[in-house]
């Protein structure tokens, strides 16, 4: 039976009326935009985020002047995106649904007040194993969801590029490995990420820009369990500095990395690519919700309606970006549908949406008789990729990494409730353990299948807009693989010396909803992320990915951006754009 849930924004639901089918374009409307921020970027100048209090100028653009790329989302991919543009020269303005944070400002130790960070607006999610849309999926706000991110920055297998033909499961992607690694490199360096000098799995490569940090107990308890077991495990490569780097300081382990860094040690899009954005020439216009790509009569897209303040507005562009995140990219392609695409915007494929992959999650948890203290460092210092690399003596196709874990106590007791159905003084009992526990969750990669998918909905958001409905359900193959990690994991922790092992279900990631391909008929868009129907309009964030690999993906978001605008540079140099 199918289990619709309407997660609630952030204020109650102001739904429009049924009758407004499309946004309006141009006017105003009533009704909050914000839900209590005002945009910070304007007047020329935008928010400087390494000083309280302080501006850096920013080049402003008219809705009527076209600029050459309109990005829509400042996130992973759309930020990465907007700073190699603007670098090589390119007029370019962002669009953002959320506020430009300040964060010296607005990250504070609060876990309820830091819920802001992350993307609440209404999203129907149903299917047999409707995933929980909210906090551990997506973000709002200049960074997007790298603002609240756990840091985790490691590299596809490079197999998984060509799982199909290499290891018969999934789909090929159009680029190989060895096309991305010069990116990987390039966002390795950007995001100056700290890792180990040897890392055990993957080929050969570069020493990360920063050394390891110091591993916490949550951390030695999986290192104990893997050496014990006979396996290799390393220190996760961060992308949070060990050492200071310019203005940020480093890390000081206090552990509130998911709901916003306000050391900025942190090396999030915010503080890593839209100052190099800003300080080429690009816009970033905050608070600026996008409704409704343009296509023109000739079949190119003309610009984008959006959102800011009570005014709906259309930015001109001579190329539009999507960047929206995985959900909110195929809801705006399916929001822009118009008489040459009546299905969506750039769907001939029929393929806008479907094939939403997302990463299982299953814990493992146990207690240990000494005190672990798994709050204290970032969420997720140690992992094993041991089933990503090993392909004998598995029962499913695909593969998993697994971490170390450090919830905080909000983030703990809201699973105890949802988990354990403990409440009162059951949950006050279990909450007295929280300083001995020690868990890993697993990156669990799901198939990539055209049944799960995101569709319009008929609810309609505070914009007046058609919400995403999410449906999703696992694969037995997917299944298989969560059985064997809950296996593993738990072994693993026993190896380590706890007791009273039990298990959680999560996911977390969702991709491939406009998936890249080297063929129109079985994908959105070519290897540069460019649309095969709409030849000005691209995409660039964790849609694009055809199969999700058993890492967390925002390093390959950030390499596909990278190398999307070298791409896109050489196509200009072409006249080819
Ligand atoms: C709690 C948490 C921890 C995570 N930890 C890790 C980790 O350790 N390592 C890792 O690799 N990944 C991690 N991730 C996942 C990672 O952050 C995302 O996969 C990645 O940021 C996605 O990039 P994106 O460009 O697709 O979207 P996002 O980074 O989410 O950016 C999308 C942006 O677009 C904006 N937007 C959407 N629609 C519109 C619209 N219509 N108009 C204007 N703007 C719009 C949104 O507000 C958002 O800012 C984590 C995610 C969460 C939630
Ligand atoms: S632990 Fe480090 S990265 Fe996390 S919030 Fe604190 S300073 Fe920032």
């Amino acid at each position: 039976m199918e289990r619709d849930r309407l997660r609630r924004p952030r204020e109650p639901a102001r739904l429009r009326p049924a009758r407004l089918r499309q946004p309006r374009p141009v006017g105003s409307e009533g009704g909050a935009v914000s839900a209590g921020h005002s945009p910070r970027t304007g007047a020329g100048r935008a928010p400087d985020v390494f000083e309280r209090g302080g501006w850096v100028t920013m080049r402003e653009y008219g809705d009527d002047e076209p600029v050459d790329f309109a990005i829509v989302g400042a996130g992973a991919g759309g930020a990465t995106l907007a700073c190699k543009l603007a670098e090589a020269g390119f007029s370019v303005v962002v669009l953002e649904a959320g506020p430009f944070w300040r964060p010296l400002e607005d990250f504070a130790s609060d876990e309820e007040a830091q819920q802001q960070l992350y993307w609440l607006d209404e999203r129907l999610s149903g299917g047999a194993d409707a995933l929980a849309l909210g906090g551990n999926n997506s973000g709002w706000g200049v960074g997007g969801s790298t603002v609240h991110f756990s840091m985790i920055s490691l590299r596809f297998r490079p197999d998984w590029f060509q799982s199909r033909s290499r290891l018969g499961y999934g789909v090929d992607w159009p680029i190989t490995y060895e096309e991305l690694a010069p990116y990987y490199d390039e966002a390795e360096r950007a995001l100056a990420v700290s890792g180990p000098v040897r890392y055990p799995w993957g080929p050969p490569r570069r020493r990360y820009p920063y050394r390891e940090h110091e591993m916490n107990a949550a951390g030695l308890v999986l290192a104990r369990g893997a050496e014990n077991m006979g396996i290799p495990w390393a220190s996760v490569p961060l992308a949070t500095v060990s050492a200071p780097r310019g203005k940020s300081p480093p890390c000081v382990y206090r552990g509130f990395c998911n709901f916003g860094c306000a050391t900025n040690a942190k090396q999030s899009a915010l503080i890593v690519w839209i100052p190099r954005a800003l300080a080429a020439g690009a816009e970033v216009r905050d608070l600026a919700m996008a409704g409704r790509i343009e296509l023109g009569q000739d079949g190119r897209a003309q610009g984008i309606h959006y959102r800011r303040g009570d005014q709906w507005r259309f930015q001109r562009a001579r190329n539009v970006v999507v960047s929206g995140y995985a959900i909110e990219t195929p809801r705006l392609l399916l929001n822009s549908a118009c008489n040459r695409f009546p299905h969506g915007l750039a769907n001939g494929s029929g393929l806008v949406g479907t094939h939403l992959t997302t990463h299982a999650g299953p814990g493992m948890w146990a207690r240990f008789d000494e005190e672990i203290r798994w709050y204290k460092g970032p969420p997720n210092m140690a992992v094993c990729e041991h089933w990503n690399y090993t392909d004998t003596g598995k029962d499913f196709h695909g593969g998993y990494a697994f971490m170390s874990q450090g919830p905080l106590p909000r983030a703990w007791a809201q699973l105890l409730v949802t988990e354990k159905n403990l409440w009162g003084a059951a949950l006050r009992r279990e909450m007295r353990d929280y300083n001995h526990m020690a868990g890993l969750v697993a990156v669990a990669e799901t198939e990539p299948r055209a049944c799960n998918r995101v569709e319009l909905a008929d609810v309609r958001d505070r914009h007046g807009l058609p919400v995403a409905h999410v449906t999703f359900a696992y694969s037995d193959n997917d299944r298989r693989m969560q059985d064997h990690a809950r296996r593993f994991m738990g072994a693993m922790l026993e190896a380590a010396g706890g007791h009273d092992v039990w298990t959680s279900d999560d996911t977390s990631h969702i991709l491939g909803t406009c998936r890249m391909g080297s063929d129109r008929a079985t994908s959105v868009v070519n290897a540069d992320g460019r649309s095969w129907d709409v030849p000005n309009l691209w995409i660039c964030d964790g849609s694009l990915f055809p199969t999700a690999g058993g890492v967390n993906p925002s390093l390959t978001i950030q390499a596909l951006a990278c190398r999307m605008g070298a791409r896109i540079r050489t196509l200009a140099a072409r006249g080819e754009l």
